[in-house]
Order: C-alpha cells, then structure tokens, then sequence
C-alpha cells in the first residue's frame, strides 16, 4: 500500500507513488515556525477585521438587501449553516460557471469553496448540464421509483474507482452513512460506532463524541441527539492505533467510520502503517470498516481508497460526484454484500429503512454519470492536483517568509493552511489550532478582493476549471493579508 509522503506533508494520491516514511518529528503538512517568529499583535488582528468587515458590508449592498428580507427563513438563511458568515450577513448567489461564482452585486469570486467539494467537477460543467437537461427535459422522469440504464454505469464507474463492488444510491453523503451504519448494525448484530475525536460525517448521530482528559463525551455544540452518543458510539483519535486497539477490545463496535485523511478539521493525513494497521485490527475485531470518501474523493478518481490501495469493507461517497445535483452511495465488498443480500432475516426490500423514495432518481443518477465519465477523469484530477500542489508551495513559501507558525497540507487537489506547526497529527489537537479571528479576517481580506476560501475553515480545493492564474491571485492576496497583520 502507497501511503503520503509526510516529509513533505504533500502527495499525490496516485497509487504507484513510493513515499519515504515519515516521522513524528517531521509530520505531515508542509510546515514551517520560523525563528523569527513573533507573537500575533492581536489588537492589530482586530482593528484590520473591522475595517475588512467595513468594506465587505459597503461593497455588498444587494446582498445585505437581500438577507434583510428574507425574515420568514430560520436564522435569515435556507439553510443554518449559511448564517456562518464573517461579516453578519452572506454573499448572496447570482450565477456561477466553472471556477467562478458571481453574487448579486456583481463581483465575480475565484472559488475554491466548491460548495465545500460539492461543487468539484466546477459549477455546471457542459456535459453535466446536458445530461440534466436531458433527463429533466428531453426525455423527463426525475422520480419515478424505476431504474434507469444510468444507474449500473455509475455504480460500475464507482467499483472501478474504489474497488468496493455492488452500490446503492442515496441523496446525500449523510444519509449514505446513516444506511451503511445500518447495514453494519445488521450484518454483525452489534450496536456501537466508532469514530475519530473531531471528525465530521454528515449529521450521523452516532458520530458527535469526542475524546477528553474526561474520556469520550458528547461534541459541545451537538443538537438533540436521541441519546447520549457515549452510549451508541466509540471514539479514538486519528493516528492512534493503541486507542483504537482499546476501543474495539470491547467487542461491541459494528463500524469503524472514518475517513482515510481527516478533512474537517484541517486535513490531518494519515502516519505511515496507520491505515494498514485499522485494517488489521478491524478485522481482528470483526468490525467492519467504513472509508467515507465524500471529502477524500480529492485524493484521486477513487479517493484515498484507490489511491493508496486501501480494502474498506463500504466506502461512502457524495457531492461531488453529481456535479452539483444531490446524490449519495455506498459500495459494499463483494463479500460482505453477498453475505448481507442472502440474508433472509433481514428486510431489505421493504422497511428495512435503507432507502429512500428521492434515493436512485433519474436525475442524479443522469448527473453522476456524465460527471464521472466526462468531468471528473484521472486527466481533470492531473490538472487539479497539480495546482493544488503549487497553490501549497506558495503558502508554504508565505509561511516561511514571514516566520508564521503555520503548517499547509495538501490531500490531492485539496489544500489547508492552519495555525499551527508542524501539523496536527489528530483531530483534537487541530481543532485547538482554530482561532476564528484569524480567520475572519483572512476569509473577508480574500473575500473583498474576490477570492473565497470555504467557510469554517481554510481550505482550498481546485476544479477542472481552476487557472495557474487563479491559484497565484490566491497567493498574492495571501500574501498582503499576512503582511498587513505582521507589518
Ligand atoms: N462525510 C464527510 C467526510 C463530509 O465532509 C460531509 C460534509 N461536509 C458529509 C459526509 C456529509 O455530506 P452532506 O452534507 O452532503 O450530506
């Protein structure tokens, strides 16, 4: 198995890559803490995020019209998260294309949000949009609870990619967990989940808890869970092997859910032998492993799974693989999926609660197909890794430059600087690293000179679309935001 080059906290997802090992000392990201260091002058921090919060709320009047209005909404916004915003009111959509969206005042932004990877294979791309149109228009029948020819291309396009074998659709990375937690449960008649300390899998219920000096507790800021999730789930960091030999020594865990690079809190890439080692001990254990790739998917056509030859017993993917239109899926291991379909004992078909009405529609499944065959191809992931490589050392180069104790690292086509060095080996530890003025101030400071990271973190991710140009922009801009903050 080729696993990343943590010496240089970069690789490239392909699998036949040899990567040196890499070391606790010199872990992954790219970083640097150079000696001339000085502390962040933090009145400076926030008179400069006033005044970039100043010139967003005059640069974007329509905008602030917009929210104004839209009183019947919870929290002003369609959906909660959008309320996030750095400068009290959002940037409102007009229209988008490739690397591009355009708000309603007329600003056109580099994207590299990407709808926070729903957006990968870049805003409407051609042969998506014509498949939609298509299906919708041409032929019509988004939802009609029957097959189309579509639906096989894609789960043969997905098999290909990630290995795993026989598929099934969802309309969201989210509830293609859920079903696969499910289907776990069932298949080894156990109750408990285990997941990594600060990894983030959709709402899965199961999955807020987090490690403590206390021991495992429930996420602070976890809303109406049904039960205390110290009761249904397990909870280890990333990169600890003996953590996770404990938790699974108690014999109840059903799935290990993880994602093979952790991508919610920061990126915190893998330590050489960790991934072989949850391998080993979920087997031993006969919990299943579950790989969700819906951020992952950066790594490569088939995420990390495909990329470092991984063996998960479901791999769960999402966004980004409808081009924007909604669609979940898990894919099983041939055995496992022979094993659960000739069971009699459990109800798959009917109330099994694996399915969903919307689930496998027409109009996805039409999107998913022209994406993966036409958009998102290994020569799209060759270009985007690329600049996602170069956008890294540039930021690496900014961080040494002005001494900042910052670390960037890259998961294929994916990139994240954080405040800390060298870089979080584990979730916890990365989400000590957040420090939310920091980052207001440098999401607005690229914000009102067009260029838009995604919210809640650093994090830049780059699409068939995205130009050598666009990444410089990106540096550049980088580069005065933290020259402004250390001059
Ligand atoms: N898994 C991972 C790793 C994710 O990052 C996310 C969302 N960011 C999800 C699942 C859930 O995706 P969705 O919100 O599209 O259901």
């Amino acid at each position: 198995m080729t696993q990343p080059n943590r010496d240089s906290g970069t690789h490239t997802g392909d699998a036949q890559q040899t990567t040196p090992p890499a070391t606790h000392e010199n872990p992954g990201g790219s970083h640097s803490s150079g000696s001339s260091q000085q502390p962040l002058d933090r009145a400076r921090l926030t008179a400069l995020l006033a005044e970039e919060r100043r010139s967003y709320q005059q640069r974007n009047p329509r905008s602030r019209t917009a929210h104004e209005k839209a009183g019947h909404l919870l929290g002003g916004v369609p959906m909660t998260w959008m309320a996030k915003s750095a400068a009290g009111f959002p940037l409102y959509l007009e229209r988008a294309a490739g690397a591009r969206v355009t708000d309603l005042d007329g600003h056109e932004l580099i994207d590299f949000c990407l709808g926070d990877t729903g957006a990968m294979a870049g805003h409407s791309p051609a042969p998506t949009v014509a498949a939609v149109a298509r299906r919708y228009g041409e032929l019509g029948g988004a939802t009609t609870m029957m097959p189309t020819e579509d639906a096989a291309v894609v789960a043969g396009e997905l098999a290909h990619r990630f290995g795993a074998s026989r598929w099934s659709f969802a309309l969201s990375a989210t509830d293609a967990n859920r079903w696969a937690l499910r289907l776990a449960r069932a298949f080894t008649g156990r109750s408990r989940i285990l997941v990594n300390s600060y990894s983030y899998h959709g709402s899965v219920d199961e999955s807020f808890i987090v490690t403590g000096p206390d021991g495992p507790r429930s996420r602070p800021g976890n809303v109406g869970a049904p039960v205390d999730p110290t009761v249904t789930s397990r909870v280890v960091e990333f990169n600890d092997l003996d953590g996770l030999e404990r938790e699974l020594s108690y014999g109840d865990v059903a799935a290990v859910l993880m994602e093979p690079a952790l991508t919610n809190m920061g990126i915190v890439l893998p330590l050489p032998g960790y991934l072989d080692g949850v391998r080993e001990l979920t087997r031993a254990a006969g919990a299943l492993l579950v790989n969700d790739e819906t951020h992952t998917i950066s790594a490569g056509p088939g995420g990390c799974t495909g990329a470092w030859g991984l063996a998960p017993d479901i791999v769960t993917v999402g966004k980004a693989i409808g081009g924007g239109i909604p669609i979940g899926a898990y894919g099983l291991s041939e055995p496992l999926a022979e094993e659960l379909w000739a069971r009699p004992d459990l109800d798959l078909v009917d109330t099994g609660g694996v399915g969903g009405t919307l689930a496998g529609n027409a109009l996805s499944l039409a999107a998913a197909r022209a994406t993966l065959t036409e958009v998102l191809t290994p020569a799209a992931y060759a270009h985007m890794t690329a600049l996602a490589t170069t956008y890294t050392a540039g930021v690496e180069r900014i961080v040494q430059d002005h001494g900042l104790p910052w670390s960037v690292v890259r998961l294929g086509a994916r990139a994240e600087y954080r405040f800390a060095a060298p870089a979080p080996l584990n979730g916890t530890s990365s989400q000590a690293a957040t420090d939310a003025e920091l980052e207001d101030y440098l999401h607005l400071f690229l914000i009102n000179r067009g260029v838009l990271l995604t919210p809640f973190h650093n994090m830049a991710l780059m699409c068939p679309q995205t130009s050598a140009a666009d990444v410089e922009t990106h540096l550049s801009l980088l580069d005065a935001a933290v020259r402004a903050l250390v001059a």
